[in-house]
């Protein structure tokens, strides 16, 4: 990503994942992926969205048990592959 201010091609400093509460028309889910940036050069930093996931209705999305919030409506969708998204992050993000 590039910054803002300068231009300076800087890496994200950390990764996080964004979970749709609620599916799509077609039941997919969307999970954005969020990095956090820090300049080098300028000291400036940010937050941008990376990149969006979509998972069909066939795929379950696990949220662990680390975090009780959202939890439950993830329930639905049983069969299929697990995604591991830490949800530590966008917790910090609300308080
Ligand atoms: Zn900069």
């Amino acid at each position: 990503m590039k910054c803002p201010k300068c231009g300076a091609e800087v890496k994200p400093q950390k990764t996080w994942q964004l979970v749709a509460p609620l599916p799509d028309a077609e039941g997919r889910i969307t999970i954005i992926v969020m990095g956090s940036f820090k300049c080098p050069r300028c000291g400036y930093s940010w937050r941008q969205r990376i990149s969006k996931i979509k998972v069909g209705p066939e795929g379950e999305i696990d949220l662990g048990e680390k975090k009780r919030k959202k939890k439950k409506e993830k329930k639905k969708n049983t069969e299929g592959k697990v995604i591991e998204v830490d949800l530590s992050d966008i917790y910090e993000e609300e308080l």
